[in-house]
C-alpha cells in the first residue's frame, strides 16, 4: 500500500476537533486507560470516582475519549463504558543494532499481531527512514479492522536522544558512512514518509512511560526504570509524575557513571564505566566467554556459572554490586518508591534461570541497602522484568499513545 492510501484513511475517519485537555485531563485519561482490560466504568459518576476528577471534567474525558472510540458501550451493559481493545491505535518500532522490530497495538499499547522483524539493508540515514517506512505500510496492511485510523508511529533506539524533539543527537550503533549518526531529525523525516505523527525516544525512557501508563509504575509518581542490554545500560526517571528528558535529553545516562577510572575501556571514551561492568558484553568478558552476540554469550556464561565456573559466578556478582552501588546513587539523587529493573532472564529471572540470576538479583539488593543513605533504600522496592523481543517496540508504542492521546490537537487534524 503507498503511504498516501495511509493519509486518505486518516482522513475518512478523522474526528470532529474537541477541546482541549489540562495536565490533570490527561492524568485521568493514564489512570482510566490503565485500568484492567476486564474492566469497565458503570457511568460518569464511577469514572469520576475512580480518576479523582470532578463529574464535569470526567464528562470531559469520556466525550473525548468516545469521540476517537478510544472508549465504547460495553455491549453486554449498554449503559457502562469500557475502554476499546479492539481500536488499532499506535505502531511501535524498536532499532536494534542491524534490525527492527514492529508491532502494531491497541490503545493499551498491547501487540494485536506477532511481531514483525526486518534487517536494515544499511545503517545510513535514508535507509533506516525507507525501511521504517516499508514496516510500518506492512504493519498498517496486515491489521485487522483497516477501518480504524492509527494515530501514531513510536521508535526507540539506545544512545541520546532528545525525545522531546524527536532527535538521535547521537546513536554509536547507527552508522552512516563509517561515522555514527549525529543531530539526525529522526521523527520529522519519519513524518515524511509514512504521514503518522512520528514520537522518537531513548529505550529506557520509552519502557518508562509503558510502565508509567500501562505497567508497573502505574500507581507511583517517584519511579525509575532500568534497562540492561547487550551492550549498554539505560535510564528512565520518573519524578512527580513526569519523565525527566533534562535540557539535552541526557538525565538518566548511568551507563556511563565512571564506577572505576581503572577499569576496562567503554565504548564513550572513558574507562570503568557502569556499563563495563553489569551488560550482558561485559558479564561474558569478565566470565571468560567473550561474545560477538553478547545476549548469546551471557546464556552460555550464566550455564557455567550453574555448572560450578567460579569465574563465571563471579562476574554475575561483580555486575550486581556494582549495578546496586550504582541503583544506590539514583536513590540518593531523586528518592523513587520503586525500581523496575529489565534485564536479560539470566540476569532477572532466578525462577527461571537459578543460581546466577539469584545471586545477581540478591547482590543489587544487598549493595542498595549497603551505600544508599538515610531511608532512601527503605521503602523502594526493586521489580526484576525479564525482557522479551517485542519489549522495545511495546514501549515505543506505548511513548507515541501517551504523546499522542494527551495532544487532542494533534488527535483532531491540528497537528503537524
Ligand atoms: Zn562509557
Amino acid at each position: 500500500m503507498p503511504a498516501g492510501e495511509n493519509k486518505e484513511t486518516r482522513k475518512e475517519v478523522e474526528p470532529q476537533p474537541v477541546e482541549a485537555l489540562t495536565d490533570r485531563d490527561a492524568e485521568a485519561i493514564r489512570r482510566l486507560l490503565g485500568q484492567g482490560s476486564a474492566h469497565a466504568f458503570q457511568s460518569i459518576e464511577d469514572v469520576a470516582r475512580q480518576t479523582g476528577l470532578s463529574r464535569g471534567t470526567a464528562q470531559k474525558v469520556v466525550a473525548f475519549l468516545e469521540d476517537h472510540r478510544f472508549v465504547v458501550p460495553d455491549h453486554e451493559e449498554p449503559w457502562s463504558l469500557r475502554v476499546n481493545e479492539r481500536r488499532t491505535c499506535a505502531i511501535g518500532v524498536s532499532i536494534r543494532n542491524d534490525q527492527l522490530i514492529g508491532v502494531i497495538t491497541n490503545l493499551r499499547a498491547s501487540s494485536v499481531l506477532p511481531p514483525e522483524h526486518r534487517r536494515l539493508s544499511s545503517t545510513g540515514v535514508d535507509a533506516v527512514v525507507r525501511d521504517i517506512g516499508s514496516l510500518v505500510l506492512d504493519l498498517l496492511d496486515a491489521r485487522p479492522d483497516k477501518t480504524e485510523a492509527v494515530i501514531g508511529l513510536g521508535v526507540e533506539l539506545s544512545g541520546h536522544i532528545d525525545g522531546r524533539r524527536g532527535a538521535v543527537v547521537y546513536s554509536p550503533d547507527l552508522k552512516e558512512a563509517g561515522e555514527p549518526w549525529r543531530h539526525v531529525a529522526l521523527a520529522e523525516l519519519l513524518e515524511q514518509e509514512t504521514h503518522l505523527e512520528t514520537v522518537v525516544e531513548n529505550d529506557a525512557n520509552a519502557l518508562a512511560v509503558h510502565e508509567q501508563w500501562f505497567g508497573d509504575g502505574r500507581d507511583v509518581d517517584d519511579f525509575i526504570v532500568l534497562l540492561i542490554g547487550g551492550e549498554g545500560v539505560g535510564c528512565g526517571l520518573v519524578a512527580h509524575g513526569n519523565l525527566i528528558h533534562g535540557v539535552d535529553g541526557i538525565a538518566g545516562e548511568i551507563g556511563h557513571w565512571v564506577m572505576d577510572p581503572g577499569g576496562r575501556e567503554c565504548r564513550c571514551g572513558n574507562r570503568g564505566c557502569l556499563e563495563r561492568f553489569v551488560s550482558a558484553q561485559a558479564i561474558c568478558e569478565a566470565s571468560g566467554w567473550p561474545s560477538q552476540q553478547p545476549l548469546e554469550g551471557l546464556k552460555v556464561a550464566a550455564e557455567g556459572a550453574r555448572e560450578g565456573d567460579d569465574v563465571a559466578m563471579a562476574a554475575f556478582v561483580r555486575g550486581g554490586e556494582v549495578l546496586g552501588r550504582s541503583i544506590s546513587m539514583v536513590l540518593n539523587l531523586t528518592n523513587p518508591s520503586r525500581v523496575i529493573l529489565f534485564g536479560p532472564p539470566q540476569l532477572t529471572d532466578p525462577a527461571a534461570e537459578g543460581e546466577p540470576a539469584r545471586r545477581f538479583i540478591q547482590t543489587v539488593e544487598e549493595a542498595i541497602g549497603q551505600y544508599s543513605f538515610s531511608f532512601a533504600a527503605w521503602r523502594q522496592e526493586l521489580v526484576p522484568k525479564a525482557v522479551d523481543e517485542r519489549l522495545g517496540a511495546t514501549g515505543a508504542a506505548s511513548a507515541a499513545l501517551a504523546r499522542i492521546i494527551t495532544q487532542p490537537n494533534v488527535l483532531s487534524g491540528q497537528g503537524r
